[in-house]
């Protein structure tokens, strides 16, 4: 039946109100689609969950794709302060995301591109470049049915594009947001076209724990949920986040209040890290539920994969030996900041079976002497400045860097903290004592740090760093050739400044080694000291691409070296 009504909403001609754009070979019913929804409020982890999900039903032998959607008109998320949303993932194609791309990697080790990810910003210019194209045919263009014909397009695309069993969607803020509606509205006609039996409606909601009550209460997740429904979602489960985990009494109460049976309704309480989540929901048996409602029936091929997740969540929680690691930063109040940087530190600790505890150093701190660096760095047995834009704390950052070079404290410079080793060493190493990039001081006269030359066609701001995945050579019987035990590698960038050629020459006299370069070109992408047990920079985001049962080798190696360093 669905099938039918697909063939007739496909048309664009004027004659009736029908308008979804199915792009061809598009089979309906092949690809089932799991849509996940927040209620109360946002922040829940609606990503951590999706992905979780998703990681169950992979398990289980399914090809699994991810997509989100975020509500607001940036074009992607590369313009966004990670102050305020969490840091900006880069992917493999140089998309860049939200952070919560970054989680769908790590928990399926699959690499995404742009079409697991989508703004409002996006599809409106997509729409309205269309119009000017004149591909309305002189219709009037709407929210409904043109933009959200354009999300379900969105959606058929990538079903086609990786072949897709199930499709996990994660609908981006909380249901009630203006500007997420024809999202919503996008999947509630997904589900009208594509069949109620190939969609599985998701909310995450919130029960309340007040202190002074010492009870949970459910008002607040019904009301959420009673929103959900009133765009005519109505849920097939609901997943209850809560502090401590959920009662029967509030199972039974947002059943009845929500039409989803008890079984259908999850708890799913505070754990000690995110990656224990599908262990809980497979403990719920959640994922056997969602296959029956989609009626998917799968060969039950998981348990290998299953005991080797299992084994990396009791490492690392269950880690006999402890390390504390020293991050430098500007954002360093908001932790999503650096949300891949400590995904990729759990997951060589969880290998090595060490728990690695953050110190986080506010350096503009230490550069108005408000703090002094060494009771700062008291105890700390690695340090790691990651990586960033602008000059604020930057003199702090290089004071760091040195700190680490003469104590042989094991560094690890990401990006900026690339940069910040080639300052700290043409200043104190080689006696450039004005050295500097141009990024903080345009008109330093030693700039050991300068724009790329490609960027200095660049006029607009978004989407122009030198992005994403790119191949590094590693020059023979260098650490970072020992490491990564492979001549070329690719790793994922964003940067618009780097090592200055007329400098490189003057500071390889003195000891530094550039011992990964990009192929063709002089710039320099990692760098390395010899005299020292971990000293390296890369000018690329290692933290990209650390995975939980595959850590990320810089990461690994910069690890063991703390755990050898006695502080
Ligand atoms: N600001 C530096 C640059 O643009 C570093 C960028 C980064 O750390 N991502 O090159």
């Amino acid at each position: 039946m669905a099938n039918n009504l697909l063939e007739s909403t496909a048309s664009k001609s004027e004659e009736h109100e029908f308008y979804t754009p199915i792009p061809k070979g598009y089979k309906p019913g092949k690809t089932k689609y799991v849509i996940i929804f927040g209620t109360v409020m946002s922040g829940l982890g609606k990503g951590i969950f999706s992905a979780s999900l998703a990681k169950l039903l992979q398990m289980k032998g399914l090809n699994v794709a991810p997509v989100k959607f975020d509500g607001y008109l940036n074009y992607d998320a590369g313009t966004l302060n990670p102050y305020r949303h969490g840091e900006v993932f880069v992917l493999e194609d140089g998309t860049e995301t939200d952070m919560d791309l970054g989680n769908y990697e790590r928990f399926l080790n699959i690499t995404l591109s742009k079409d697991n990810y989508l703004t409002g910003g996006k599809i409106f210019s997509n729409v309205l470049s269309m119009e000017r194209r004149g591909e309305y045919l002189g219709r009037d263009v709407q929210i409904i049915p043109h933009v959200t014909g354009e999300i379900k397009k969105f959606l058929r695309n990538l079903a086609m594009l990786r072949n897709a069993d199930v499709i996990f969607v994660e609908v981006g803020g909380t249901v009630g947001d203006l500007e997420n509606a024809y999202f919503i509205e996008a999947m509630r006609e997904l589900a009208y076209e594509e069949g109620r039996e190939n969609v599985c409606f998701i909310a995450l909601t919130y029960i309340l724990e007040p202190k002074f009550l010492g009870e949970q209460k459910s008002k607040a997740a019904q009301l959420g949920i009673n929103k959900l429904i009133s765009f005519g979602i109505q849920p097939s489960i609901i997943a209850c986040r809560s502090h401590s985990p959920i009662t029967n009494k509030i199972r039974e109460k947002i059943s009845i209040y929500s039409n989803v049976k008890p079984n259908h309704v999850v708890g799913i309480h505070d754990c000690n890290s995110v990656y224990e989540i599908p262990l809980l929901l497979k403990a719920n048996n959640t994922d056997n539920e969602v296959l029956s409602l989609l009626g998917l029936k799968v060969k039950d091929g998981e348990k290998k994969e299953f005991s080797r997740w299992n084994e990396f969540v009791q490492n690392l929680l269950g880690a006999k030996s402890e390390v504390t690691i020293a991050m430098t930063g500007k954002y360093t109040e908001i932790r999503d900041s650096y949300a891949s940087i400590l995904n990729s530190l759990e997951h060589a600790g969880s290998a090595l079976k060490t728990k690695v505890n953050i110190k986080w150093i506010e350096t503009t701190e230490i550069e108005n002497g408000k703090k002094k660096l060494e009771d700062e760095l008291k105890g700390v047995s690695g340090i790691i400045v990651p990586g960033g834009f602008g000059k604020r704390g930057v003199e702090g950052k290089i004071k760091c860097v040195e700190y680490a070079r003469k104590n042989k404290i094991p560094y690890l410079g990401i990006c900026l903290g690339f940069q910040i080793a080639v300052i700290e060493f043409a200043r104190n190493v080689c006696g450039m004592k004005s050295a500097n990039s141009t990024e903080f001081e345009p008109k330093t006269p030693e700039p050991v740090i300068d724009i790329l030359p490609e960027q200095l066609k660049v006029d607009l701001l978004g989407g122009t760093m030198r992005l994403g995945g790119r191949i590094v050579e590693i020059k023979k019987g260098t650490k970072a050739r020992q490491l990564y035990g492979n001549e070329k590698i690719k790793e994922r960038f964003r940067h618009r400044y780097e090592a200055n050629p007329d400098y490189l020459k003057r500071l390889e006299e003195k000891g530094m080694v550039f011992s990964g370069k990009a192929p063709g070109v002089p710039i320099m992408q990692i760098l390395e000291l010899k005299d020292h047990p971990f000293f390296m920079g890369c000018q690329y985001h290692c933290e990209f691409t650390s995975r939980p049962l595959n850590p990320q080798p810089l990461f690994l190696n910069f690890i063991k070296s703390a755990k050898e360093f006695s502080p």
